[in-house]
């Protein structure tokens, strides 16, 4: 194995929820620097804290400044008693507190202000989670012993497109970040922003809910880490969602390509794009426990390098939702699926998967569940001229993902999972199967997921493990 001299590590949300995981991280990070290990963190907001940055959002979208106004106090005295219980030296905690304190002013003058909510004043106000956390963390850090210093993702060079709420960092990134991250290195700590970037003219992005994985794996890209450590509240990227089966099991090594399927199908410990910017450098990505800094974790290669198993993961995405488009003039009327598909394209709604049946008139599109209303819009407005009869919806339905790169040319997987699943009573709306074969996805109703997942965990024995 090559030897780690630099690294970038990620803590997520419920790593800094408080004080005492605040100086766990301080621990954690000053245990590298100090085996000589160039050491670069990403934070995310303290838990909880972007949700209710939304929420302000929209109580100022309905004119309720108060209610704002409360929130802020909220996320106020949290960060300010959090910093206190933090910081031991004196001139540390003024400084920090003078710093945080100048982050609020800047808040408080926003919700004052923000009266035209369009998408880019919507990224400023979420950014302030991670503005609020970094501060502190580096400060945390400093505390014990280590030199740091704190940057924005914008002050540390993550150029993104304008694609506000889920933006994608340029290529020009890479010099930018380089340039100003680099040379911290030799004698700190950086603490930088996750989910923060900067469009070409100097506004604030940010990357998409979770985003700070994606940040840190931007900023490994950049700078040539060695690895890129995701640092969460489990052991690692499980068979399945912990909280929903108890008995996952942690992965010890898996694919990229896996991990990106089961992150993008609802594995919510990666972003989804953060494995990208991994495999464009072959960097390693490692996702281990704050809480269990001892435990190995989950490490994810290079697809081609040897890992074990067949099925290695189920995943749900519960945040889908389903549009089916009927009429009879579907059956034997061409075009009519490509009207869908580019009335939806305009309004930049992205397709998860697609079904047509043969002798049904109907046509069933799966979508991200936020872009619900505008695809329905979207869809009345194409066939308003009455081709079709009907555009219905439901919001209450989750995509199901059994997901391994052994699967290819597996046969009879397909047949397990769906006499597992039909055992189970359970019924599915739509079926879906990559053409690489390493997942296989369907649709199922949204009270049914626990028991799916459960079933499907049992059926391929991933309780059992040892890979
Ligand atoms: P963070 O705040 O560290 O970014 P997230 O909440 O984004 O953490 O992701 C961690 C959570 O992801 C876990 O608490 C777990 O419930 C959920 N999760 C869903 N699927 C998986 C999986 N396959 N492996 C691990 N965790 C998963
Ligand atoms: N704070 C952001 C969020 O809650 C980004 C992240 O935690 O990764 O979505
Ligand atoms: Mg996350």
């Amino acid at each position: 194995m090559s030897s780690l001299d630099r690294v970038v590590m990620k803590f997520g949300g419920t790593s800094v929820k408080d004080a005492e995981m605040i100086k766990k991280v301080a621990s954690i990070t000053h245990e590298k620097y100090s085996g000589g290990v160039e050491v670069v963190v990403v934070v995310s907001a303290m838990s909880g804290t972007t949700d209710q940055l939304l929420e302000i959002g929209e109580n100022l979208k309905k004119g309720k400044k108060q209610k704002a106004n409360q929130l802020i106090d909220e996320i106020e005295t949290r960060h300010k008693n959090t910093i206190n219980q933090v910081i031991s030296d004196k001139k540390l905690l003024g400084e920090v507190l003078g710093e945080v304190g100048e982050v609020f002013g800047e808040l408080r003058l926003l919700a004052d202000e923000m009266d035209n909510f369009i998408d880019r004043s919507f990224d400023y106000l979420m950014s302030f989670g991670e503005r609020l956390s970094a501060p502190i963390v580096s400060a945390a850090i400093q505390d014990i012993g280590v030199p740091s210093t704190h940057l924005t993702g914008r002050e540390a060079g993550v150029i993104t497109n304008q694609c506000y709420g889920s933006a994608i960092p340029l290529s020009e990134s890479n010099k930018r970040i380089k340039e100003s991250v680099l040379p911290l290195l030799n004698e700190s700590v950086p603490v930088i922003t996750g989910f923060i970037g900067c469009s070409k003219n100097g506004d604030i992005t940010t990357l998409g809910r979770g985003g700070s994985d994606y940040s840190a794996s931007t900023i490994g890209r950049a700078i040539d880490a060695d690895e890129i450590w995701i640092w969460t509240d489990v052991d690692g990227l499980l068979t399945t969602d912990p909280s929903v089966v108890p008995d996952a099991k942690t992965l010890k090594r898996i694919s990229y390509r896996e991990a990106m399927e089961l992150s993008f199908f609802g594995a919510e410990v990666l972003h989804p794009k953060s494995i990208e910017p991994a495999i464009e450098k072959n960097i390693p990505v490692r996702v281990k426990n704050t809480y269990k800094p001892s435990f190995k974790g989950t490490l994810i290669v290079k697809d081609e390098e040897k890992v074990e198993g067949v099925v290695k993961g189920v995943s749900a995405e519960r945040d889908v939702a389903l549009v089916n488009i009927t009429g009879m003039d579907i059956i034997g009327t061409p075009g009519i699926a490509a009207d869908a598909f580019g009335a939806l394209a305009n309004a930049d709604i992205n397709i998860i998967m697609i079904s047509t049946g043969s002798s049904e008139p109907t046509i069933s599109l799966l979508v991200d569940e936020k872009d619900l209303s505008r695809a329905t819009k979207a869809l009345k407005t194409e066939f308003s001229d009455n081709t079709i009869e009907e555009i219905t919806s439901d919001p209450e339905v989750s995509v199901i993902t059994v997901v391994g790169s052994g699967m290819a040319g597996t046969p009879g997987i397909a047949g397990r999972v769906f006499t597992a699943i039909g055992r189970k009573k359970i019924n599915i709306i739509m079926i879906s199967q990559g053409s690489s074969e390493f997942n296989i996805s369907f649709v199922i109703k949204n009270n049914q997921t626990k028991k799916a997942l459960t079933q499907l965990h049992k059926e391929f024995g991933l309780h059992n493990i040892n890979y």
